[in-house]
C-alpha cells in the first residue's frame, strides 16, 4: 500500500531560476556601485563562478558553495572585503523571489486529502522561506545533523524514517533522474520523474512514472496505488 509522497524542492515545487538570477543581479548591481571595474563583469561570469565552484565541491552545503562561488566573483575586481555583505544581499533577494511553480500548491492541496506529504531537499530552500509553510507532514534537509546529500543512501533512509512507514510505501517525486528516481529506487522507494522540459530519459533508467506537470500527479499516484493494491491481492495466498 502506497501511503506517502515526498517532494524534491528546487525545480520540482520551486521555480528557483528566476530567484537565483535575481539574487545574482542584486550582487552585480552592488558590485558595480562599489567599483567601476565591475562594469566588465557579467551575469554569465557569476553563473560560471557557481558552476566552477559546484564542480569542485559537489558535496558541501549550498550556502558554503554560494560563498565559494561568490568569492571567485568578487576577487575578479578586488571586492573581497565585501564578500559577506554581497552574500547576504544574494540570499535576501534569492529567498524573496523564490516561489512555487503555479502547479505546485493546487497539487499539494489535493494530495494532502489522501496522502501523507513530505519535503526532502539537498538545498537550502527551507519550506517556510519559500512560500510552503505548513504544507508538509515532515521535512528533511541535507546537512541538518550532518545528513549527507542525495544521492547518498543515508538521505533516503532519513526520508523513510521521517515518513514513519516502510520504504515501499513511499513515492519520491522530483526533477533529477539521479537524485529523485535512481537514488530512491535503490533505497526501496518509488521514483516519479517530473520532466517539465521534455528531456530524454537515460537508457537503463525506469521511473515508476513520468509527468510534465504536477497537475497530473494526483491521478498518476492514484494509478500507482491501484496497481500496487492489485499486485498485493494477486500475491495473496488462495484459501
Ligand atoms: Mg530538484
Amino acid at each position: 500500500m502506497l501511503s506517502t509522497v515526498v517532494f524534491d524542492a528546487d525545480e520540482t515545487l520551486l521555480d528557483l531560476r528566476p530567484a537565483m538570477t535575481g539574487g545574482l543581479l542584486a550582487v552585480l548591481n552592488e558590485m558595480r556601485r562599489l567599483t567601476p571595474a565591475a562594469a566588465k563583469v557579467s551575469l554569465a561570469d557569476l553563473e560560471t563562478d557557481w558552476a566552477v565552484a559546484f564542480a569542485a565541491n559537489p558535496a558541501i552545503p549550498t550556502p558554503e558553495l554560494r560563498r565559494v562561488a561568490l568569492s571567485r566573483s568578487v576577487s575578479r575586481v578586488g571586492l573581497d572585503a565585501h564578500l559577506d555583505d554581497l552574500l547576504a544581499r544574494y540570499f535576501a533577494r534569492r529567498f524573496a523571489l523564490t516561489r512555487p511553480f503555479p502547479d505546485a500548491l493546487p497539487a499539494l492541496a489535493e494530495l494532502a486529502e489522501t496522502w501523507a506529504v513530505g519535503y526532502a531537499t539537498n538545498g537550502n530552500s527551507r519550506a517556510e522561506r519559500c512560500g510552503l509553510t505548513g504544507r508538509f507532514a515532515f521535512e528533511v534537509y541535507a546537512h541538518d545533523n550532518g545528513l549527507p546529500k542525495k544521492p547518498a543512501p543515508e538521505f533516503y533512509a532519513a526520508v523513510v524514517q521521517a515518513a514513519g512507514v516502510p520504504a515501499e510505501q513511499v513515492v519520491y517525486v522530483g526533477d533529477s533522474i539521479a537524485h529523485d528516481v535512481v537514488g530512491p529506487q535503490a533505497a526501496g522507494l518509488r521514483g516519479v520523474w517530473l520532466n517539465r522540459d521534455g528531456r530524454t530519459c537515460p537508457p537503463g533508467v525506469r521511473p515508476d512514472a513520468e509527468l510534465s506537470t504536477l497537475t497530473d500527479l494526483p491521478a498518476v499516484l492514484a494509478a500507482l496505488a491501484d496497481e500496487e493494491d492489485l499486485r498485493a491481492q494477486s500475491e495473496r495466498p488462495l484459501v
